[in-house]
């Protein structure tokens, strides 16, 4: 316990009981569920899933920590410790390996990753029944944002259009050792229904989401240019002079299947 916390790792050790409670419940698994861990760390969150689930799978990259953690698993349930890098793991090869249909993936996750991560799930969407985050609450913030915000982004449509977003609460600096610079925030993203995913190329509607907002105040005849032409846009009923930021996420995978 209480191994030093490596910056290079993102590391940022929970440390206030009712926050890992209010999480744990947010969550609440149970037995059965197939629930995996990204970045276990010291077992804040770890311990108590495990006691609800009994058997759980945390892929954490820190070898330190590893030894540590399976030992104070051991009396609590089954825990397999996965060492890798996050990014590497493929998430539906693992609900395979594991018979699981689907997983239930959770995570204070290492906040020098934060969206690659999201993105990495959500390229695996149809594999995981539900994912509860710790972010920093900026990022939970566009994550969850509306057209006409301002923080309202790439991150915003292209997670709003694999998942139903849900922010549930903030959690202050001083909950960690050591405490972040910034405020962080517990999300909820449920992967939509396959009916209700979006029919088209995720590659091009990347393109495009990419593309459209890389000059926010550019407007779309711009920012499309070599991607879609301008008549094109108007005939699907989008104003060319219109801004990204006005686009509901439907609106961006209209344009990419127009492409
Ligand atoms: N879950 C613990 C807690 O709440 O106290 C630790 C959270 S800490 C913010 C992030 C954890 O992710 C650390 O244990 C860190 O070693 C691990 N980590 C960092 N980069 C990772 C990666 N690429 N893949 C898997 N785990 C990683």
């Amino acid at each position: 316990m209480n191994a030093r916390p490596k910056k290079s790792f993102g590391q940022h050790f929970l440390h206030e009981r009712r926050y890992v409670d209010r999480i744990v419940s947010s969550i609440a698994p149970k037995d059965g569920d197939t629930v995996v861990e990204i970045g276990p760390g010291e077992g804040a969150m770890t311990l108590p899933l495990l006691a609800m689930a009994k058997t759980m799978t945390a892929i954490e990259l820190d070898t330190d920590l590893i030894p540590g953690l399976q030992a104070r698993a051991a009396s609590v349930g089954e825990l397999r410790i996965v060492h890798s890098d996050v990014l590497k793991v493929d998430f539906t090869a693992l609900a395979r390996e594991l018979g699981a249909e689907r997983l239930r993936i959770a995570g204070n996750l290492p906040y020098y990753i934060s969206s690659p991560i999201l993105f990495h799930c959500v390229e695996h969407a149809p594999a995981i029944q539900d994912m509860h985050f710790m972010l920093q609450k900026e990022v939970v913030d566009r994550m969850a944002a509306e057209p006409g915000s301002k923080v309202y982004g790439r991150l915003s449509v292209m997670l709003q259009l694999a998942c139903t977003v849900t922010p549930l609460f903030t959690v202050p600096p001083g909950a960690f050792r050591p405490p972040p610079k910034v405020d962080s925030a517990v999300v909820r993203l449920v992967p939509l229904p396959p009916e209700k995913r979006p029919v088209g190329d995720p590659g091009r509607i990347h393109a495009v989401v990419k593309a459209a907002f890389a000059m926010r105040r550019k407007t779309l005849s711009n920012t499309l240019k070599g991607l879609v032409d301008e008549a094109t846009i108007r005939e699907l009923g989008i104003d060319p002079r219109a801004r990204a930021e006005t686009l509901a996420p439907g609106d961006f995978v209209r344009l990419a299947n127009a492409m």
